[in-house]
This record gives C-alpha cells, sequence and structure tokens, in this order.
C-alpha cells in the first residue's frame, strides 16, 4: 500500500500546509504567518514572495 504523504518533506505547524521545498516554506510562514514582506531596494515597493520581487526587478528596472 502506497502513499504519498513523503511527497511534502516540510509542514507549517501553524496551518499544516505541506510544502515540497524548504525555501517555499520558510517564505510562506514568513509572509503568511509574520506578516513579512520582501521590498524593492531600488523604488521601496514591497512584494509577498522573493519571486515576485525578482520578477518586478527584471520588468520594472530591467535588471537581470
Ligand atoms: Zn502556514
Ligand atoms: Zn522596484
Amino acid at each position: 500500500m502506497k502513499d504519498h504523504t513523503g511527497q511534502y518533506k516540510h509542514y507549517c505547524t501553524t496551518c499544516m500546509r505541506g510544502f515540497a521545498r524548504k525555501y517555499v516554506y520558510e517564505e510562506h510562514v514568513m509572509v503568511v504567518h509574520e506578516g513579512r514582506r520582501f521590498y524593492c531596494d531600488l523604488c521601496g515597493r514591497g512584494f509577498t514572495t522573493k519571486a515576485n520581487l525578482h520578477n518586478h526587478k527584471k520588468r520594472d528596472h530591467e535588471m537581470n
């Protein structure tokens, strides 16, 4: 009998959501449960994830 509980290695102890990658889990805790934001050092805009901030810099500041 197989189960799929091994799919997620990291579980949020607050809301019990599962995450396959540790950095996604850590980001989830910071953003959802600690209200943290990632701020652009160039224009000061805040983003909920590092990926959003990265995309913003690429798009709006033409950085790679
Ligand atoms: Zn959570
Ligand atoms: Zn910016």
